[in-house]
Parts: structure tokens; C-alpha cells; sequence
């Protein structure tokens, strides 16, 4: 994962402001945990039309959480070969603000192979945060930012019901960011180990 150039001047203060919001309210009554179940077991039946259903049942939930209007959502079979951004971390997904349209695609291109529920939800959970950035947060844009790959990942994290990771960055040029995934990773353990020995005091 790589963060955006910051952008010039008149929306330096956007950008800014993106990256400095680390943090992001979470539900906590468990609805996106099973919601998300839900996406699961309808992607392990192989069931395009229940996929889409248990997405949109999970964005409904989530838009009414964050207090923002609905957005759409389609759930295609592979991926098209034009798409509007072109990260490589973004293979399965883009979002439209125009139309507030999300799609997500449950195979690669190349290879034809199924995503596999973790990508898929993560990628999810990535374009609601941009639908987020315009409607929640009123940004100018919605930029890759430090803060919003960690309100992406806090999302994801509470989605799955998993414990959040600590993400580490380096600098590299351009005043852009990347994951350090080796002391991410490390750092997650430690994390965890962490909520072990405080479970077992
Ligand atoms: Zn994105």
C-alpha cells in the first residue's frame, strides 16, 4: 500500500487533514460482523445475486452507522478491463462519488481465480471509506492517505472481528507513504500477545 502524492495547494489542508485522521468511530453492536459473515458464506456458495445482497445489506448497515446516504453497490463476476484508479491495491474494486456507486468484482482478470473473502471485504470496506471521505467527512477528494488506509483497516478489522493492527509507514519520494509490512506484521503479534497476557492475568 502507497499513499498519494499530496496534491498542490488548494487542497494541501484537505489531504492534511485525511492523513491526520487516524481514527474512526466503529460500531460495536456487532451487526457489520454479521453482516459480514453473511458476504461469507454467500462467496462460499459460489452465489452472485446473494453476495450482492449481503453487500448491500452490509453498506445499509454501515451508511446508517456513519449517517451518510446509501451507496450503491454492484457485484461483478471479473473485473473490467477499464477502471477508474489504477492501484495495484485496488484490483478488486473502484467507488464513483458522481454516482455514489460502488462496485467490487469477485475475480481477477488474469488470472480467473475467486478473491478471497478477506480481499474482498477489505476492498469493501476500502470503497465505503471512500463513499466516507466525501459524504462523511466533506473532503474535497478522497486521497490515499496514511489516515485513510488506517480508517480503511479499523473498518475491516471491526468487520471481521479481528483484534486492529498498528500500521507502520516509511517515507519514500514524492511525500508518499508506504506500509512497512515486516514491522506491521510483527507489530500486529505483538499486539496480540499483548491482549493474550492481559486476558490471562
Ligand atoms: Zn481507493
Amino acid at each position: 500500500m502507497l499513499t498519494d502524492s499530496p496534491p498542490r495547494k488548494k487542497n494541501l489542508a484537505g489531504f492534511q487533514e485525511s492523513d491526520g485522521s487516524r481514527r474512526l468511530d466503529l460500531p460495536k453492536d456487532g451487526y457489520l460482523v454479521a453482516a459480514a459473515k453473511s458476504i461469507e458464506v454467500a462467496m462460499n456458495e459460489n452465489a452472485s445475486p446473494s453476495v450482492r445482497r449481503a453487500c448491500a445489506e452490509f453498506l445499509a448497515i454501515a451508511s446508517g452507522f456513519y449517517e451518510v446516504p446509501a451507496c450503491g453497490i454492484r457485484v461483478l463476476a471479473a473485473r473490467p478491463l477499464r477502471v477508474r484508479e489504477n492501484w495495484t491495491s485496488e484490483l478488486f474494486g473502484d467507488y464513483d462519488p458522481n454516482t455514489k456507486q460502488i462496485r467490487v468484482w469477485m475475480r481477477t482478470a488474469v488470472r480467473k481465480d475467486i478473491t478471497s473473502f478477506g480481499t474482498f471485504l477489505s476492498t469493501l470496506c476500502h470503497e465505503f471509506c471512500h463513499h466516507l471521505d466525501f459524504q462523511r467527512f466533506r473532503f474535497a477528494d478522497s486521497w490515499h492517505t496514511r489516515g485513510f488506509y488506517e480508517r480503511a483497516g479499523a473498518l475491516y478489522h471491526n468487520a471481521r472481528g479481528t483484534p486492529p493492527k498498528k500500521l507502520f509507514w516509511v517515507q519514500v519520494p514524492g511525500g508518499r507513504w508506504r506500509i512497512d509490512w515486516q514491522r506491521t506484521n510483527q507489530g500486529g503479534q505483538a499486539f496480540q500477545s499483548e491482549i493474550q497476557f492481559s486476558a490471562h492475568k
